[in-house]
């Protein structure tokens, strides 16, 4: 069987500019002040530490959100979205607050209220969306229209707080806040984090602890290499409230063991068996084991980079993937196909990326295989009856500007 390969669209800055300024004019009839956007991302390794005061290493995607955004004299926010066929809709920013927005725009005046909630001074404004990262794919395409909407924000109220990273990781926490409090989605900070403070060629290692981050060199071509990112396109319910119970249970366990977060876990030199020596719930004690051992292989996976090792970095991949299914329980029938045809297809390497239950997987390829892989992957799925997935190969881009 011979399945038609599906790859996603990638625009030009220049295209992704002229396309929301065009919308803007046609919905508002005036011009807007300016174009900015921002990346999705795809997490290399380090899955569901964030939120565990661990590390992470994603990119930033070349595809990104783009946003094109005038201020207004009064506090009404408008907005319109041309993934959301829904149409024009109309907030009043002095009615945000946790609860009171519904749908897509949450995102949006979550961060001009998050802003405001900070001390700056933001009034309402007309926006306008488009973008080509694909929605709910794992790939970030909420904290890619977060951060396009925080920069944006930040030119035009001139906030000056995305000239430096500090005033960048400000900007990212502030988007957590819209996400979890007005979006109402309990994320971690590694998604607003790969979009607002990433570099070109360079993956990120972000440290979930204190916010740092450093600039990791990543240029697979140099290795004739290829990071081949599949949206498995699966539609899993409970998505929410079973991120909602991973982060419970790492919560519960932490105190269990009196430690802030799980991170110190790790940096314990008594070691992971301790703690799961004191953990006398079975679940908790793989939760933790993932949490713990998955904070090492980012590790690992840096000093592989700095080492120019990447072809070795596949092991550190395939095993995060298994912590991720067996331990953690997070992983679904499309993510695991995905993962075990691409490695029976020569892959270096594999793991689902992102939360979980859906959403997309990365595999690790020699340069010239990649189409090879994404068609032995096609056929898989239809060869199982599933729908068909997505496929898009992903280098390091730059950050929210
Ligand atoms: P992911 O971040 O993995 O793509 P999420 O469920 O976190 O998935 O975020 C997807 C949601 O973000 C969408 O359902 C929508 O509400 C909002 N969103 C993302 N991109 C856009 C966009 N271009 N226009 C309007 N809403 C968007
Ligand atoms: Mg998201």
């Amino acid at each position: 069987m011979t399945a038609d390969v599906t790859w996603l669209d990638v625009w030009t800055p220049q295209e992704g500019a002229d396309r929301v300024r065009a919308l803007f004019a046609g919905r508002f009839e005036a011009e807007p002040e300016g174009t900015w956007s921002a990346p999705g991302r795809v997490n290399l390794i380090g899955e569901h530490t964030d939120y565990n005061g661990g590390l992470c290493l994603p990119i930033a995607l070349p595809h990104r959100t783009y946003a094109a955004l005038r201020r207004r004299d009064d506090d009404i926010v408008r907005l319109v979205s041309a993934q959301e066929p829904a149409g024009l809709r109309t907030v009043d920013l002095a009615d945000v607050a946790p609860g009171t927005v519904d749908g897509w725009v949450g995102y949006v005046v979550g961060v001009a209220w998050a802003l405001r909630q900070a001390g700056h001074a933001v009034s309402g404004f007309d926006v306008a969306i488009d973008s080509c990262v694909p929605y709910g794919a794992g790939l970030s395409s909420s904290a890619a229209l977060e951060a396009s909407t925080a920069v944006a924000l930040d030119a035009v109220f001139a906030l000056g707080l995305a000239a430096s990273d500090e005033g960048r990781a400000t900007l990212a926490a502030l988007c957590v806040r819209a996400e979890n409090e007005i979006a109402g989605a309990p994320t971690g900070g590694m998604d607003q984090a790969a979009s607002l403070r990433s570099q070109d060629g360079h993956a990120l290692l972000l440290d979930c602890l204190d916010g740092s981050v450093r600039h990791v060199p990543f240029d697979l071509a140099a290795h004739d290499l290829a990071l081949l990112v599949v949206d498995t396109r699966a539609e899993h319910a409970l998505v929410d409230g079973q991120y909602a119970a991973r982060r419970a249970s790492c919560e519960a366990a932490a105190a269990r063991l009196g430690v802030g977060t799980l991170r110190e876990v790790s940096d314990d030199p008594r070691g992971l068996e301790w703690a799961l020596d004191k953990l006398d719930d079975e679940v908790q004690v793989r939760r933790v084991r993932h949490v713990v051992n998955e904070i090492d292989r980012v590790t690992w996976f840096v000093a592989l980079l700095d080492a120019g090792e990447v072809g070795l970095v596949g092991t550190l991949m395939n095993a995060s993937h298994a912590s991720l299914r067996d331990d953690y329980e997070v992983s679904c029938r499309e993510l695991d196909l995905v993962v075990d045809t691409a490695r029976a297809a020569g892959a270096v390497g594999a793991r689902m990326t992102g939360g979980g239950f859906g959403g997309s997987a990365i595999a690790l390829v020699a340069a010239d295989e990649v189409d090879r892989v994404a068609q032995t992957v096609a056929d898989a799925f239809a060869e199982q009856g599933l729908r068909a997935p997505a496929f898009l190969v992903a280098t390091a881009a730059g950050p929210a500007a």
